[in-house]
């Protein structure tokens, strides 16, 4: 693994040098254990401490099946998908590998006793399988997530609709949070060459989502104008979701728990900001089995006196069932809410009345499409949209990393260092970066 690090720090990018290096046979790498899902049984979700179940060890590398590529991974991500693997929740990962080990040959690889995690990376491509033609080892990469087979018609409008959809890392074995990865070609795209590497691996899979959810036709399709009610700006879909809402020429009303938080979304633009810990708003009765409909209400009032007496066009939710309620009471007649995840619990309640009678609309989305992903990192690349990583953690620190996910003691992003040693290297157009320093660097300075 030294050679291969030596590599790519040396800036060498010949096809024929990395072709020429052996692929070792194990790899470092996050795993959680098949015989450990049990272990925090009893525990609330909050109790539960990633640093108990993910752990960093030598694990064989995989044979490469037509259509993949082998990569080096020099930086990865933390994503809350990492948090529910690792705290096993609201299902254990490894019945999404011994499903998938069941539909073919090579597929059978990813149904293994542990679980690599991870669903981001940047790094360099090592090896590519039969049939890969467009990427050649040497070549500085990023990965977005989506994993498909596209072996059914229904994929081939919209690749979010395979039924053989996967994301990579959570729902596939070999993923980001380790020296190497296994990824299907068609998950590759171009490093941004201003970027580290830790931050070039930390927009990926939210950044793409967020661009979907929001920006895409496919979502709720955005226009120049819309008033955003961005729920956790400054989060890591949130601190995506305001960016692309301040680029795309519409207003972001921020959400976020503390004046620190509120400081960080002035930083991006953004200038209406709801703290919700200061306002406390309880949108739910303290035994959590009643809405009350007068707090919704309240924060409407809110949100009517920063827009100047405006309801929101679009409600970008992800919190699930703590704020699902209010989201609907406060999107304006016939705007949108748009989901794509249940972090406070999936099974949301709202009043149904305010939604048909005011012909508002749900609308879900998840994860992105190549087409949509490739989109959202060429935000990243030309420097419309920036990363916000907030701090990065060594490989060896992954339980701390996703802890401080899993607890809300995070800005933006989490970074992991794989295979680099040490943050700030891998930019190799460093007079683009200058012209985007203070931005990319807004979240770790806050
Ligand atoms: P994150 O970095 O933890 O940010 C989420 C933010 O939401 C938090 O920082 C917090 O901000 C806010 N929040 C959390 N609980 C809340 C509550 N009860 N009420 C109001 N606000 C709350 O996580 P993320 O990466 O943005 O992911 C958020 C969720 O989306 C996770 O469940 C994740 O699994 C899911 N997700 C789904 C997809 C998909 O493709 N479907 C993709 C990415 C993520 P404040 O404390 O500042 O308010």
């Amino acid at each position: 693994m030294d050679q291969i690090r030596e590599a790519i720090l040396s800036g060498d990018r010949s096809i024929e040098t990395y072709a020429g290096l052996a692929v070792p046979e194990a790899y470092r790498a996050a795993t959680v254990h098949k015989d450990e899902v049990g272990i925090f049984e009893g525990m609330s979700t909050q109790e539960k401490d990633p640093r108990r179940s993910l752990h960093v060890e030598d694990v064989p590398v995989p044979e490469l099946a037509p259509g993949e590529a082998l990569v080096a991974v020099m930086a990865s991500a933390i994503n809350y998908n990492t948090v529910w693997t690792s705290i096993f929740e609201p299902v254990s990962t490894f019945g999404f590998l011994e499903r998938y080990g069941r539909t073919s040959e090579f597929a059978e690889r990813h149904d293994l006793p542990y679980h690599v995690v991870g669903s981001d990376l940047a790094g360099v491509v090592l090896r590519t399988g039969p049939g890969v033609t467009k990427w050649k080892p040497g070549t500085e990469v990023v990965a977005h997530c989506l994993s498909v087979e596209l072996e059914d018609a229904e994929g081939h409008d919209d690749t979010m609709m395979d039924p053989q959809q996967r994301i990579w890392g959570f729902e596939t074995n070999f993923g980001g949070l380790a020296e190497l990865a296994v990824v299907k070609a068609n998950q590759l795209m171009p490093k941004p060459a201003h970027l580290s590497w830790e931050e070039a691996a930390s927009p990926g899979l939210v950044n793409s989502t967020a661009y979907r959810q929001l920006v895409s036709k496919n979502g709720a399709a955005m226009k120049l104008g819309d008033r955003v009610l961005v729920w956790g700006a400054s989060g890591g879909l949130g601190s995506y979701a305001t960016q692309m809402a301040l680029a795309g020429g519409a207003t972001p009303i921020c959400v976020v728990s503390s004046p620190q938080k509120a400081d960080i979304c002035r930083s991006m633009g953004a200038e209406l900001i709801i703290d919700r810990s200061a306002e406390d708003y309880r949108f739910w009765s303290e035994d959590g089995t009643e809405q009350n409909p007068n707090e919704w209400q309240r924060f409407g009032k809110r949100i009517r006196e920063l827009t100047g007496g405006h309801d929101v066009d679009i409600v970008f939710e992800h919190p699930g069932r703590e704020t699902f309620g209010a989201s609907v009471y406060v999107a304006r007649k016939g705007g949108t809410i748009v989901t794509c995840a249940s972090t406070s619990g999936y099974m949301h309640e709202y009043d149904n009345r305010y939604l048909w009678m005011n012909l508002k609309r749900i609308v879900s989305s998840h994860f992105a499409n190549y087409r949509e992903a490739w989109e959202a990192n060429d935000l990243v690349d030309r420097g419309i949209v920036h990363p916000t990583l907030s701090k990065t953690y060594r490989l060896e620190e992954v339980g701390q990393a996703a802890l401080d996910v899993h607890r809300n003691a995070h800005q933006g992003k989490v970074g992991v260092l794989t295979l680099a040693p040490e943050a700030g290297l891998g930019v190799t157009d460093p007079e683009k970066r200058a012209g985007f320093e203070s931005a990319i660097n807004r979240f770790r300075d806050a």
